[in-house]
Order: structure tokens, then sequence, then C-alpha cells
């Protein structure tokens, strides 16, 4: 019985995604926004649908995305992550149009979109989290409560957008003045940017480790972790690298997380593929952070380490088939690290470099690589997206082996026309701190030196580049 499933995404996860249905033998749709017209996920998809100008503006519009699968006739949409991932409207329209829906109900994207009710939900369930405020009431109000709150837990505090997401919406806030200065502009901020004012605050956590919990849900309630991945190291409370599993020593307090995140799923009533995060102080004490409701970029990092497909699974269950193994059948072998090598030049602040062709792309490869990308040599980077360009995630039997893998692989990579994070993440794996795995989310504020590179060339590369140059001009005589 085939089934036809519209991917309502762009860049590598729309290609995940559609390799996903191909290799279960469905039809994948795929959409796209003018800037895309030259995408990958447009060419391997067995259809593809044209939303409009763009630039992200018909990739968010509901309407669109519901019309086009319905003229395409089909069963399913998967959204991918941002875009439309997170929103429960566009939920709740499949849902309305009798169209499945590859995620959780909208109820429960309702619920955990929105940090404060996600907070309650697990203060409820006894699953521990920091101290929090409900949403701060609008005007002075707020401004008292916010004051009362600093007071009692002391600076710094994190005020946080409660619709936010994304690494954005997040501001650490050092004293009492600041905090006073610093509320309407977040709420005028968090208005313009998720459409909903309301912040509220948590105390910080202290230089914490992010450890999160890959969980999959069947519709009977079923629910199974598929263990932890640490993502600590972070810009901009983004993160860049992650690691299955976390590399906290205490495995019975990895194996107690993990129970932690089962039952914070079971509380909000999961279904489908999830992640549950969690910051670790220094004391390796743990605290609930949120629940993100849909596939995550470094969902590779588990997938190497247990076997499972997740964006297979996610399609299976969403079409109502229960998971077919239990908790005992996961095992976790070996160790996986996902680097994001991102069009962006890490020396000046990570800025993007969208607009920039690609003119040498040479990947890595061999035992044990993974590439999930979706540039090719002749690509010019759209300026209006993200600037992921391809996910190199490698596993290996130990951790020594695994690092040692990274940075051969890393050294291989060649990409020129845009900077890019490769020599950053070059100086990384080879940090002695990071080699030991002793890292948290403050790790790049207190290594400047990780910034610190030439742009490092071989003779061979530069040739290599030169050639792909002129074979490009050649190919492309009108490209500027
Ligand atoms: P988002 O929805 O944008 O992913 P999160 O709430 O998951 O936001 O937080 C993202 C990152 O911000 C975390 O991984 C962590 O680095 C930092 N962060 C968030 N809340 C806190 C906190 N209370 N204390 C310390 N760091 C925090
Ligand atoms: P499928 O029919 O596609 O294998 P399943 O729901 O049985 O769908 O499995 C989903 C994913 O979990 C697949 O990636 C599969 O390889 C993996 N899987 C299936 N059974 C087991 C098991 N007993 N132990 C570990 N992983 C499994
Ligand atoms: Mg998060």
């Amino acid at each position: 019985m085939t089934k036809k499933i519209l991917v309502a995404n762009r860049g590598e996860i729309a290609l995940r995604i559609i390799r996903a249905i191909q290799e279960l033998n469905y039809t994948s749709v795929a959409v796209y926004e003018t800037p895309d017209k030259d995408a990958r996920h447009i060419r391997i998809a067995d259809e593809a649908i044209w939303l409009g100008d763009g630039p992200r503006c018909d990739y968010l519009n509901i309407e669109k995305i519901i019309a086009a699968a319905k003229k395409s006739g089909v069963d399913a949409i998967h959204p991918g992550y941002g875009f439309l991932a997170e929103n429960p409207d566009f939920a709740k329209a499949c849902e309305d149009n009798g169209i499945i829906f590859i995620g959780p109900s909208s109820d429960v994207i309702t619920n955990l979109g929105n940090k404060v009710i996600a907070r309650q939900i697990m203060a409820d369930a006894s699953i521990p989290m920091v101290p929090g405020t409900q949403n701060l009431t609008s005007g002075d109000a707020g401004l008292q409560e916010a004051i009362e709150f600093g007071k009692k837990y002391g600076y710094p505090v994190m005020l946080k957008a409660t619709s936010g997401g994304g690494g954005r919406g997040i501001r650490r806030i050092e004293d009492e003045a600041s905090l006073v200065g610093e509320i309407p502009i977040a709420r005028a901020e968090a208005k313009a940017a998720f459409n909903d004012e309301r912040v509220y605050l948590e105390k910080v956590v202290l230089d914490p480790k992010h450890v999160e919990v890959q969980i999959l849900a069947d519709k009977e309630g079923k629910t199974i972790h598929l263990g932890t991945r640490d993502c600590s190291i972070q810009r901009r409370n983004q993160k860049l690298v992650e690691i299955a599993p976390s590399l906290i020593e205490d495995k019975d307090l990895l194996d107690k997380i993990c129970d932690t995140a089962v039952q914070a799923a079971k509380a909000s009533n999961y279904f489908n593929a999830g992640t549950v995060e969690f910051l670790l102080d220094k004391d390796l004490n743990y605290y609930f952070m949120e629940i993100n409701t849909r596939v995550q970029v470094e969902h590779t990092v588990s997938e190497m380490v247990t076997g499972i497909d997740i964006v297979r699974t996610q399609i299976k269950l969403a079409f109502g088939k229960n998971l077919s193994f239990s908790q005992e059948d996961v095992q976790i072998r070996g160790h996986a690290i996902e680097m994001r090598i991102n069009a962006e030049d890490p020396q000046n602040n990570f800025m993007p470099e969208g607009g920039k062709t690609i003119t040498t792309y040479q990947s890595p490869g061999g035992y044990g690589v993974r590439l999930d990308g979706f540039a090719y040599q002749g690509y010019t980077i759209p300026e209006v997206y993200d600037s992921l360009l391809v996910k190199l995630t490698v596993h290996g039997y130990t951790w020594n082996e695994t690092v040692d893998r990274l940075k051969r692989c890393l050294t291989n990579f060649v990409i020129t026309g845009p900077k890019t994070t490769i020599p950053f993440y070059l100086n990384l794996v080879q940090d002695d701190e990071f080699r030991k795995g002793d890292f948290n989310t403050s790790f790049l504020d207190t290594h400047a030196y990780l910034f610190e590179y030439a742009e490092q060339k071989s003779e061979v590369n530069k040739i290599a580049s030169l050639i792909a140059e002129i074979h490009h001009k050649q190919e492309n005589p009108y490209a500027i």
C-alpha cells in the first residue's frame, strides 16, 4: 500500500526526510520558494510544488502548504524542524483537513511550545527543574514580580520568551537595573519574533552541561528513549556540536535522566519522536528545560549509536504502527559526534556567509562517516535561509577513535567560496579539554584560542580550488 508524503521544509532535513520516504517505497512531494529553485531537495523528490516567491513567507504559509498537499493528494505531511514544525496551527490545519501530521497532536504542541505551561506540566509530575516565575504580568506589576524573583534567588537570572525557540528570546540578566530595563525590550522582541509578548524568569544554572534525551512514543502510550546527547558546545544558545551518548561517567545518573525524560513525555501525553532537554549543574544535579516536539538537527548521533532510523520510525508511528521494539532492545554502541558545518565566519562572531558561491566542495567519506547536506560545487547559498550547509556525523567504537576520525574528516573536508566552521572545529577536536569531555555551555566564551587559525590550505587544495573555479566559470559563463 503506497503512500504519499509532502515534506514542508528545505535544506538538509528535506533531503533526510525524502530519503526515508523513498526507502519506505512511498512517494515524496517537495515544496519550494523561488530562492530555492536550484535546491537539491526539489531534484530528488518524486514531485515538487512551487509555493511562491518567498523568501521564508511561503515556507511559513499554512494555507499554501495545505493547498499544495490537497492538490497533490498526499496522505501525510512531515514538517522537519524549524519553519512550521512546532506551529500548533499547522498541525491543527492538517488534522482538520484529514492529512496526517508527522509529529504529536496540535494540543501537545500547544502545551509544550509554551515554556510556562510545559514547566507547569512537569512540576505537576514532580520532574526536577530550576525555580522560575509564571508569565510576568504586563506593566509595573510584572516588573515588581521580576524584582522579587531576583531578590529571592539572586543574579544572574534568565529572561525568556514564553513562546521562544531556536536559541532566540533568551537573555541573561546580571542585575536588577538591567532587569527593569530589559523586560520591555524582551517583550517587544518576543512579540515581533514569536507573535507572543509574554516573558518569564528562570534561575540561571551556572556553566551548565546541556544533556537531552531522544524519545519515541506510539499511539498506545508506549514510550522509550534512545539515550542521551550532549549539546553543550553552543554559540548564542544555539548548538554547534552534538555527542551521543553524554560523556558523563556516572551511568546510573544517565539512566536516571533517561527515565525522567520518559516520565516527562508520558506526563505530556507525548506521541511520535521528541526530545526532552535538561541542564546539569556542576554537581550534576539535573533540571528539566523543555521538550522539542519534532525531529532535531542532531538526531543523527542517536541513530548512529542505536541503529534506529528515527525519521523512518516517525513516519511509521504517524501512520498508526506501534513500536515494534522495547527499551531492552535499544543498545548504545560506541560514540557519535555531529558537527554543524555552517557557512559562517567563526572569527567574525559567526557572521553568515550567505550569497556566496561554493567553488570547491570535496567531502570526506569512509568508515563510520555520515554526511547530511544539500550543498554542492557551484551552488550559490541563498542569503535568506539559515547557514547550515552539511552535518558531518562520525561514529566510532571508543571516544578517542571517534575524535580521531572526526579530525581526519575535517582535515579532508574542503569547502571554498564561503567561510565555514571547519577550521574552528579543527582547533576544537585538538583541544585537550574537548578530548577529555570536559566542557559546558560557556566553552566558546572561555576558549578564545579556538578562534585563532589562518585560512590554511595545502598546495593540492589550492590547485583543486583553482581548477574547480575554472570549471565553474566554463559551465556558468554568465555567472558573476
Ligand atoms: P530554545 O527553545 O531556544 O532551545 P532553551 O530553553 O532550550 O531554548 O535554551 C537554549 C539554551 O540556552 C540552553 O541549551 C542553555 O545553553 C541556555 N539556557 C536556557 N535556560 C537556561 C538556564 N536557566 N540557565 C542556564 N542556561 C540556560
Ligand atoms: P521497520 O518496519 O521500518 O523496521 P519498525 O517500527 O519495526 O519499522 O522499526 C523502526 C526502526 O527501529 C528501524 O530503524 C528499525 O531498524 C529499528 N528496529 C526495529 N526493531 C528493532 C529492535 N528489535 N531493536 C532495535 N532497533 C529496532
Ligand atoms: Mg532548547
